[in-house]
């Protein structure tokens, strides 16, 4: 975890697992496969689970169903063949003097070398009937002669992750021994100061390792687990921390603070009044904008909170001081939809805005610099300032013009922090605000964005229509079509949505290319649009544009259109197959609908059997906050389903929790700022 300095001798933990005795080149490179290469790697591998081999059930007092650890002695073996030897069962019979115990595995046949009549075994497993009593496929470890029973046996005994051919009772033995040797030289990563904050009952990080490897009790595993946690943590929050502090020593800040003269324009035009949420949150970008340092900044608001106006704001203030501004998107439609929401917003104000996508492009795209004096000239006034809207890729391609003051990322949490801060290098540390589509929870939000300060947008505007949710089975759906077909009458539209592009899957899983004669057929006569991601750029816009407009009422989609997508007049959002999405990813759907005055209607359907799914569902019906929406979708499916699988960024931790471990982070928060500055 931490390499040694240059000449200091290298600490004993920090050297590679060769050094120990018993492991040469072979183990070291099935080690290295768990990513075990240094002894401290060693002594932090986790064990999988626990068994509790003091006080082993009689294979007699077995129950079905019920995962247990017993041992026997092997009274027979052997491979059965059938299907003209294609396929196999090795079975293996043993007895403990209460009653016979027949372990089965199917078609590893090979298995029978491993065992011999005689052996002494420890089997782990859920028997799945009792007459016979029989387990399939249960773990085993054969105990042998002349070892020690300390270690394997007479205790809460440890259960390590694997590899091919690295066998249980020798990764034990070595960390055991290895514990044994070292544990007085483990280092303890907490400064004495920080180490007194501590809550009483924290173990030194030495006394977590053995805890980790030779608990007493099970209670014991989780106060191991939460100490090295914490120190994972704290060495995330330290390198956090320590990034910033480095960068605002290194870089200094264009001053981008604005005079108000377009945003004033910009609001009297605009339609509403921005809400004091809104507002509260202007001040807080402002503040950053005029400030010493770039800032850094993560905007937060539910779907629908009004990012989209603050953005612009935020962007007005740059311009008004006279320097560029790039904003980028994570789809091309979302680019497409900014770029005409913009244009109309900054337009009529003499502002320039470009479109700069992988199929599209706008205005002249040579570099703006030839367009603007260098600042440097300090004359104060710069010549058309310029926003510049492209997906991700605009800055990847290498798009850094000179004075550009401020990028804005509305982003899926696509990016870890070194990948956005790469991207902002380009032009020289301009101000950065990162727009998330959905709430984050805490314990995400301050590992993911930890370097960011954060601004919530902390309420709805007023004046939008209820949005209404049901869960409904598939079975409902010709009741469901017709209380659509009324609401289009009533010229209102709706978003039709589908997990899949062109095959439909298996158990009635809808395909939205595949469906899309089907709908026209049952909505007609109103018009169905249809969008996924494998259209080009230009037809998607086309029909995006034609939805806009009213040209078309209904639009069939993919979950392309998750994210931002701005449609008033749409009220209803119908999700077909509902249990394939996840609950955050269903709310930033819902999040299309809802934004005029009519109420609004979100219909979630989800495949008759899946009970269990229906009630994952309610969790939608029963609220809107995107917050504890985003919190729940955490507990049930973990960080990276939550995030997304282009999720790049993320951390990866041994111990460390994202589901329950808030209260560890925001203590290495505090904990991390303790340190001496390194
Ligand atoms: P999100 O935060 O999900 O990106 P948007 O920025 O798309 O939300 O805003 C949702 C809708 O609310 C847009 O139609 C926007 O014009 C409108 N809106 C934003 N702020 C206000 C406000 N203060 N009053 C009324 N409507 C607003
Ligand atoms: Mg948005």
């Amino acid at each position: 975890m931490t390499a040694a300095a240059p000449n200091q001798p290298v600490l004993p933990l920090a050297r590679p697992v060769t050094v120990l005795h018993g492991v040469g080149p072979e183990r070291a490179a099935q080690l290295a496969r768990l990513e075990i290469r240094t002894v401290e790697d060693l002594l932090l591998h986790r064990p999988r689970r626990y068994e509790d081999r003091r006080h082993l059930l009689p294979i007699a007092e077995l129950r079905p169903g019920e995962a247990v650890t017993t041992r026997g002695t092997v009274v027979a073996l052997g491979v059965k063949w059938f299907k003209q030897h294609t396929k196999s069962i090795f079975e293996l019979i043993l007895d403990d003097g209460t009653a016979r115990l027949h372990c089965r595995w199917w078609n590893l046949p090979f298995m029978e070398k491993y065992f011999v009549v005689g052996n002494e075994v420890i089997v782990f497993g859920k028997p799945v009937q009792l007459k016979p009593r029989t387990m399939d496929h249960p773990e085993t470890e054969v105990i042998d002669e002349g070892e020690d029973p300390a270690i394997h046996f007479s205790r809460l005994t440890p259960v390590y992750p694997l590899t091919e051919a690295l066998p249980q009772r020798w990764l034990r033995s070595l960390i055991w021994r290895t514990l044994t040797q070292l544990e007085s030289q483990i280092p303890e990563l907490l400064p004495e100061t920080a180490r007194l904050r501590l809550a009483s009952g924290f173990p030194t990080r030495a006394q977590a390792i053995r805890l980790l490897h030779c608990p007493e009790t099970q209670a014991d595993t989780e106060v191991a687990r939460r100490r090295l946690a914490l120190d994972e943590f704290v060495e995330l929050q330290r390198q956090i921390q320590l990034r910033r502090r480095n960068f605002e020593s290194k870089a200094s800040a264009l001053p981008c603070g604005g005079d108000n003269h377009l945003i004033k324009r910009f609001l009297a035009r605009l339609g509403f009044k921005l809400t004091e949420a809104q507002t509260k949150v202007l001040r807080e970008l402002r503040h950053n904008l005029s400030g010493p340092h770039p800032m850094r900044r993560l905007l937060q608001g539910d779907v629908g909170s009004g990012k989209t106006v603050v953005a612009a704001c935020c962007a007005l203030m740059a311009l008004e001081s006279g320097y560029h501004v790039a904003l980028m998107a994570p789809t091309e439609v979302l680019a497409e939809q900014h770029f005409t929401t913009f244009t109309h917003w900054l337009g009529p104000l003499g502002l320039v805005v470009e479109l700069q996508t992988g199929s599209r492009k706008t205005g002249q795209v040579k570099s703006p610099k030839s367009r603007v004096q260098s600042h440097e000239a300090g004359a104060g006034v710069r010549q058309q300032p310029t926003l510049t809207i492209g997906t991700h890729a605009l800055i990847e391609a290498g798009f850094a013009p000179e004075n550009l003051g401020l990028v804005i990322i509305d982003e899926q949490h696509k990016f870890g922090v070194a990948q956005r801060e790469q991207f902002v290098r380009k032009g020289h540390y301009p101000h950065l605000l990162v727009m998330t589509a959905t709430p984050i929870p805490r314990t995400l939000g301050l590992t993911l964005y930890g370097e960011l300060d954060v601004s919530t947008i902390e309420a709805l505007p007023p004046g939008r229509g209820s949005i209404k949710t049901f869960v409904r089975s598939a079975d409902k759906l010709p009741k469901v079509w017709a209380f659509i077909r009324d609401k289009l009458a009533e010229g209102r539209q709706a978003y039709v949505v589908y997990p899949r592009v062109e095959e439909s899957g298996p158990n009635g899983v809808k395909a939205v290319v595949k469906e899309f004669e089907t709908l026209q057929q049952t909505l007609a006569p109103s018009r169905v649009g249809l969008v996924h991601g494998r259209l080009r750029p230009k037809e998607t816009e086309e029909v995006m544009a034609a939805f806009r407009t009213g040209k078309v009422q209904a639009l069939l989609a993919t979950s392309l259109i998750e994210v931002g997508v701005d449609v008033p007049n749409a009220t209803i959002m119908l999700i077909e197959n509902a249990e394939l999405f996840g609950l955050a990813q269903l709310h930033q759907l819902r999040g299309r609908i809802g934004r005029g005055a009519h109420d609004s209607y979100c219909i979630l359907v989800a495949a008759a059997k899946s009970r269990e799914a229906r009630t994952r569902l309610r969790v939608l019906e029963d609220t809107t906050d995107g917050f504890r929406i985003a919190e729940a979708d955490l507990k049930l499916r973990g960080p990276g389903e939550l995030l997304g699988q282009q999720q790049s960024g993320m951390p990866r931790f041994r111990f460390g929790d994202l589901t329950a471990d808030l209260d560890l982070i925001q203590e290495a928060r505090e904990l991390a700022r303790q340190f001496p500055a390194a």
